[in-house]
């Protein structure tokens, strides 16, 4: 917009003033204006008022709302799964436990799914971890080719995969932007390109996107911070009021309640697939387990909440 323009759209914008009364103030006291003929000036201001007024309705404004700063506000983003979902979650690669991973794999092979769903900290990003660490596992080219060799495997055996960022895989951003924001934006370094994820057409999946099988809501668990140790999945259900379906706290947990009408909802906390005694946990709750969901036509779903003992499925 030229600077005439911009003028007579600033005080369209913060007066109340009709077309000529525009014109003549401007005339009268703004130098770009000077010595214009206040009719010819009138039309003008007209076609300006028109053009906002075309550009609010556009976007769904009042005409005063023009005046209200652009937004850089942005919706999350939103995806919706159907049919048989296997999932999977906290793996931890390369600190993954290679027989439960095993075992579930297998499971899921059998039950067919139309999509694999590997629901965050798939990968561990240890080398990227801003927390104080043994240096002779920091080592990211290790880790990259164990997770693309991972997803090149899962790729064989389920045709249709969806990648959903956890707050491990987080740390791969969180590092460009702290120690090389200048090569943040670039494309190749993005995780998904990184770990081979765009070759291989597996989608990758923003952490905080809003993921929904049906009636059930997908997330990682770090997007909710409702944990503790023992009511994990009740605090999750309180702070989501909707069926929710989550990893992250490597704990199988359930809680299934009933609205006033008789609805039901509930939560489930899945188990993970990594070594269950890190150096920087030895003692834990954790237990391995994968899930499976069903979405049938109307949107209902069923859910099981899978755990392996000894390596059996349970
Ligand atoms: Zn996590």
């Amino acid at each position: 917009m030229n600077e005439r323009r911009q003028a007579i759209a600033n005080l369209i914008k913060t007066t109340k003033l009709e077309n000529t009364k525009i014109a003549r103030e401007l005339v009268s006291s703004n130098p770009l204006f000077e010595g214009e003929s206040v009719e010819s000036l009138r039309k003008y201001v007209g076609e300006v008022r028109k053009e906002l007024y075309e550009l609010a309705l556009k976007e769904g404004l009042g005409i005063d709302a023009v005046a209200i700063p652009e937004s850089r506000y942005e919706e999350p983003a939103q995806y919706e799964l159907t049919g048989k979902i296997g999932i999977l979650n906290d793996i931890h690669i390369p600190f993954h436990d290679k027989r439960a991973l095993e075992t579930a794999i297998n499971y899921l092979i059998k039950y067919e799914p139309d999509i694999l769903y590997l629901n965050g900290d798939i990968g561990d990003f240890y080398a990227e971890s801003k927390f104080m660490r043994d240096p002779k596992y920091r080592d990211a080219i290790i880790e990259i080719r164990a997770i693309k060799q991972f997803l090149e495997f899962v790729k064989s055996k389920f045709q249709t995969i969806y990648y959903y960022e956890g707050n491990h895989e987080r740390r791969w951003q969180n590092y460009l932007w702290q120690h090389a924001p200048e090569l943040a934006s670039l494309e190749s370094l993005n995780l998904s390109s990184v770990i081979g994820a765009d070759d291989l057409g597996i989608e990758f999946i923003t952490n905080g996107s809003l993921v929904r099988a049906g009636k059930l809501n997908i997330i990682h668990g770090n997007e909710i911070q409702a944990g503790g140790l023992i009511n994990v999945a009740r605090n999750k259900l309180i702070r989501a009021f909707d069926n929710v379906i989550f990893g992250h706290h490597h704990f199988k947990d359930e809680r299934i309640e009933r609205s006033l009408s008789g609805q039901p909802i509930g939560a489930w906390g899945v188990g993970c697939l990594c070594g269950l005694k890190p150096e920087y946990r030895r003692i834990n709750n954790w237990v391995h387990g994968f899930a499976t969901v069903e979405v049938y036509n109307d949107g209902s779903i069923e859910v099981e909440n899978k755990k392996l003992i000894n390596y059996k499925v349970k």
